[in-house]
């Protein structure tokens, strides 16, 4: 008996007939699972630049063709979607814009919205629906190997379809992700990117800082940091582990929301500094209680996991 992974049972009928996925890592290969797995797409075309992740798609059976190039991969898609770093978005939209299929939707899985927006629509003929998408979904890992099936089960997914936009489009790629097991929100792409800035962006710089701050300082020994890493370091780890290149872009093209956040960010910050410095422990003591009861919040919407050790399994580091 197979184990139920609690996505349900496959479509009937599927919603695409043709997927071309562009861009095979962690996003685009889990996409690919899920699509396999729930006959969202009747058929799944994949692309990506790199010969050795092609290579790997097509060894890992992910795909009923993998296409020498994006162009030859979207030919007669009905959905095509854009699954690479956010900086390389625009530079393949204009390459596949000609051979797009009159009346396809094209959507895309990057992290910034209104940067994606402002790069990809200039290229597309009017003929072409674009829904521009974000799963909230994710791990540190990358590559084909990384993805799963399971990996928007729950999760939310976010789309943020410009003024105009055909709402039968809209409703089909929403649709499409409800099927992947996904919530579906409808937001402004400005919107998205403050509540991506505060939720998933200035958390992950933070982790990238203070993992740097480690590595550089001089009283305590590498040695150290990582034997008494369990003391809270090792889950900043975690989240400094992702993928530098999707990072980089990231904040490359989420810049003002990153800014005004970080504004905002170091000024609490300096209010805890004070606190301290003044032995303010009822202050401490209130801010800790509220962060504490957000937690619960997350746990409560099943977003995370209520297990003392974030759910690792036992024996694992
Ligand atoms: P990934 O594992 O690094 O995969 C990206 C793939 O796209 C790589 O195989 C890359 O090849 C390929 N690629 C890069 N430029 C290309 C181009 N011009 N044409 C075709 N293929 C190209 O990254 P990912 O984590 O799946 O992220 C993909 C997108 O999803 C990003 O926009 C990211 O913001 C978004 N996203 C990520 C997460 C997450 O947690 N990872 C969550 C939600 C959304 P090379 O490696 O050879 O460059």
């Amino acid at each position: 008996m197979p184990v139920p992974d609690g996505l349900g049972a496959p479509l009937h009928e599927p919603l695409f007939n043709r997927l071309a996925l562009i861009g095979m890592g962690l996003i685009g290969s889990s996409l690919a699972r899920v699509c396999r797995r729930k006959w969202l797409a009747r058929e799944i075309i994949a692309a990506d630049c790199s010969a050795q992740v092609r290579a790997e798609v097509a060894g890992l059976g992910l795909a009923d063709r993998v296409a020498e190039s994006p162009t030859a991969a979207v030919e007669g898609a009905d959905l095509v979607i854009l699954c690479v770093p956010v900086g390389a978005m625009g530079r393949v939209a204009q390459e596949i814009a000609p051979y797009l299929l009159p009346g396809a939707i094209l959507s895309d899985v990057g992290s910034v919205k209104s940067a994606i927006l402002k790069a990809v629509a200039p290229h597309l003929p009017a003929t072409v629906d674009f829904v521009p998408a974000h799963p909230v979904a994710g791990t540190e890992q990358s590559g084909p190997a990384a993805g799963f099936a399971t990996l928007f089960l729950n999760r939310w997914s976010i789309l943020t379809p410009p003024a105009g936009t055909n709402p039968k489009a809209v409703a089909r790629l929403a649709s499409f992700w409800q099927v992947a097991g996904a919530n579906v929100e409808v937001m402004d792409a400005a919107h998205h990117d403050l509540v991506l800035a505060i939720t998933s962006h200035v958390p992950h710089l933070i982790a990238y800082n203070i993992v740097g701050t480690a590595a550089d300082l001089e009283q305590v020994t590498q040695l150290e940091v990582i034997k008494f890493s369990a003391g809270g370091f090792r889950d900043f780890t975690r989240i400094a582990a992702s993928d530098p290149v999707m990072w980089r872009d990231i904040f490359l093209n989420n810049k003002e929301a990153v800014l005004e956040t970080l504004g905002r960010f170091n000024e609490d910050l300096s209010a805890l500094q004070r606190m301290i410095r003044n032995g303010d422990g009822g202050g401490l003591y209130d801010l800790f209680t509220r962060t504490r009861a957000i937690r619960r919040g997350i746990i409560d919407q099943g977003q995370e996991t209520a297990a003392p050790d974030f759910g690792r399994r036992a024996g694992e580091t």
